[in-house]
């Protein structure tokens, strides 16, 4: 178990509501509030700190306004990307009252960049530096717009809905997720989410925003020597949350579509307040803690007291205007303080993990194109990705769409079966029950075998009850039932529509009792009476009728309508699959081609060097002869020396000789 860490920040005084009284003990221009290096006290103007209790308040860190958004990144959050970056879970985020510094916070400036564009970068300068892992990393960002989640990395992306998995656990269906591999690509992809972000104005700050952000970056990484593809990946998630400010109604002076903003806003805050109440109890005494009570702490559920760490920055305005919520921020930066989380490492085996699903495609991709196109790999293969990873996530979405209009149509044809069951009890008699029948018959028809007369004395004026029998062929005589109804012929198919399904049994039985010896007249004129009513009761069924025939004729055309719909995103599922299916078969196509080209150099290549080794050889056996030729050329010249010694040796003596021979003619002489 591990303690959330909360800091509170004091934004700089605001010039514009400088009050003129000189600086109370806290100095540094704070005069309501002492701040120290963990301890916030409440003062009174004229004298110290005041000694009321919970006026005073410690924390983890405590900053002023002269605090830079890089001290409190390395106080608070920089050790959280470094776990993050090792397999755990890590949220940070900002809590205040509006105009307080959340947004400066987690955003920052150009001169002094957040909490966000630090952790970004910090993120991929320990990726590097882990050499001994693969990483994949992709980015969403998303908002709480008056309890509505929209996409703010596309404008199509809007009220998605929050789904659970085993396998993923809770998440944001449709949210679209881009794969980066460099902090400036982050930081671009924020850029254009910060434009789609609602903006709005209240009196309290001119750029106030009016919606939760959620910044989230998922890490995937795996060892580098793993080749077996059973070995675990490590999946985390940062979610850098900036919050929309809580404010009090009457001093922001919001109306009509702000008003309703503020509403929403406020009651997320006392929401996830609630939450981190009921989590900073004691764990028995804890209960059920409201997580699904909003969208933004069923989002954030892991990072509170889940499986997280967790950075709070609770953001405060000095001023003494805002003391009752200063003071409410830093009894909710209390309560936050005493929340344990429990995170561990996050490692999965399944195939949830993108990487590896991904990793042995890219892998055998990366060996195809290696070598004959090496400088644009990178680039190919974040593409590919981040295609990839499109498509997956429009297959889920559309499996989802799928699943929820199969449930709608289910529910309409619920309902128009029920619907036709209703018109068929309607259009059908349910007084097939013999005692029924016999109780229906007046004395009068009883005295007569074949006769029966639709006699309802008593009952007549009570719309519920008509019970005309559904078997009509033991009908009164014709004089009798003319007389009866002086005149007035009753369309017996018409009575037979209506709904008098229940009668009780006191009515059937009180019929015994109607008076034989009621005089003619009367008779006739109750009966007439009873005619009218009965057409009356007639007309308002038909009516109802006509009313649920049209009903159902409007559920079967929107049925007829959602089957459309469905067959279209269906015929659009498919061409997305093939469109997907023909993309790969085109790379598989372009690979191949490389592959063959590969082949064919390769093969050539081979040919050359054994063209070579042949020719090396034959060089090899010329230099021999060479060489020989060049050692019988030294011996021939060495013999041709020697002789030619000799030959100069017999010259010279031949010489000599010759010299005395002509010496010894020229003494013999005379
Ligand atoms: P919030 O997001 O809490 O509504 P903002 O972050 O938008 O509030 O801050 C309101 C104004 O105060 C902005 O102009 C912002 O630049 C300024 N500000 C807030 N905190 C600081 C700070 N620590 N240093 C300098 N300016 C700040
Ligand atoms: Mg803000």
């Amino acid at each position: 178990m591990e303690k959330i860490s909360v800091a509170v920040r004091f934004r700089p005084p605001n010039p514009e509501a400088a009050d003129p009284s000189p600086a109370g003990a806290g100095g540094g221009g704070y005069r309501e509030w002492r701040i120290d290096d963990t301890r916030v006290s409440l003062l009174h103007r004229a004298a110290g700190p005041v000694p009321v209790p919970g006026a005073s308040f410690a924390f983890d860190h405590v900053f002023d306004g002269a605090a830079t958004n890089e001290r409190i990144y390395g106080a608070l959050v920089r050790e959280l990307i470094g776990a993050v970056v090792g397999g755990f879970n890590g949220t940070a985020f900002a809590y205040g009252q509006t105009s307080s510094g959340k947004t400066f916070t987690m955003n920052g400036s150009e001169a002094d960049p957040g909490i966000i564009p630090h952790a970004v970068r910090d993120v991929f300068d320990t990726v590097r530096q882990a050499d001994d892992r693969e990483f994949l990393i992709r980015v969403s960002y998303m908002e709480i717009y008056n309890e509505e989640i929209n996409d703010l990395l596309t404008i199509e992306g809007q009220k998605l809905r929050i789904h659970e998995s085993l396998e993923r656990g809770v998440y944001v269906a449709g949210l679209r997720e881009e794969i980066v591999n460099s902090a400036e690509q982050v930081l671009e992809l924020l850029q254009l989410g910060e434009a789609n972000r609602h903006f709005g104005e209240t009196n309290m700050n001119v750029r106030s925003s009016r919606s939760h952000t959620i910044f989230r970056m998922v890490i995937e990484s795996s060892g580098k020597d793993q080749t077996d593809s059973g070995d675990a990946i490590r999946v985390s998630v940062l979610n850098l949350v900036d919050l929309a400010g809580s404010e009090r109604i009457m001093k922001t002076g919001a109306e009509g579509v702000r008003l309703n903003e503020g509403k929403y806003i406020n009651k997320s805050l006392m929401i996830l307040g609630n939450v981190i109440n009921k989590l900073s109890e004691n764990g028995k005494q804890r209960g059920h803690i409201p997580y699904r009570d909003s969208k933004l702490t069923r989002i954030l559920q892991p990072a509170l007291g889940g499986n997280a760490k967790t950075s709070i920055i609770c953001t405060a305005a000095p001023e003494e205007i805002h003391i009752e919520e200063t003071r409410g921020t830093l009894q909710f930066a209390s309560r936050a303080k005493c929340v344990s989380n429990c995170a561990q490492v996050n490692e999965i085996l399944t195939d949830a993990a993108l990487l590896k699903r991904q990793k042995l495609e890219i892998e055998e991709l990366r060996k195809k194109l290696q070598g004959s196109h090496s400088e644009g790999l990178e680039q190919v293969v974040l593409k590919l990705r981040n295609d990839m990873h499109k498509s997956e996530l429009e297959r889920d979405r559309l499996a989802m769409e799928l699943e929820e209009e199969k449930k709608l149509r289910v529910t309409l044809e619920q309902h128009l079966t029920e619907q036709q069951k209703k018109l068929e009890a309607i259009s059908s008699d349910h007084f097939t029950d013999s005692i029924q029948l016999d109780a229906l018959k007046t004395p009068d028809s009883k005295s007569v075998p074949d006769g029966f007369v639709a006699c309802r004395s008593r009952y007549s004026n009570d719309v519920q009850f008509s019970p005309l029998p559904e078997n009509l062929d033991n009908i009164a005589h014709e004089d009798l039932w003319t007389r009866l109804n002086k005149g007035c012929v009753t369309d017996l198919d018409m009575l037979e529509m209506t709904p008098g399904l229940k009668r009780e049994a006191s009515f059937i039985q009180d019929t015994s009792a109607v008076p034989l010896e009621e005089p003619t007249d009367t008779r006739c004129h109750r009966l007439e009476k009873e005619c009218i009513s009965d057409r009356q009761q007639l007309e308002a069924s038909k009516a109802r009728c006509a009313n649920l025939e049209k009903e159902r004729d409007v559920l079967r055309d929107q049925n007829l309508f959602l089957q459309q719909e469905l067959s279209e995103s269906k015929r659009e599922a498919d061409s997305l699959v093939a469109e997907k299916q023909a993309q790969l078969d085109d790379l598989r196509a372009k690979c191949a081609a490389f592959e063959k080209d590969l082949y064919t150099t390769r093969q050539e290549a081979h040919r050359l060097a054994t063209e070579k080794q042949e020719l090396t050889g034959e060089l090899g056996t010329e230099r021999q002869k060479l060489d020989e030729l060049k050692q019988d050329i030294r011996v021939i010249s060495r013999g041709f020396l020697q002789r030619e010694g000799q030959l100069t040796s017999l010259y010279t003596k031949s010489k000599a000789i010759l010299e005395n021979c002509k010496t010894s003619q020229v003494a013999t002489l005379p």
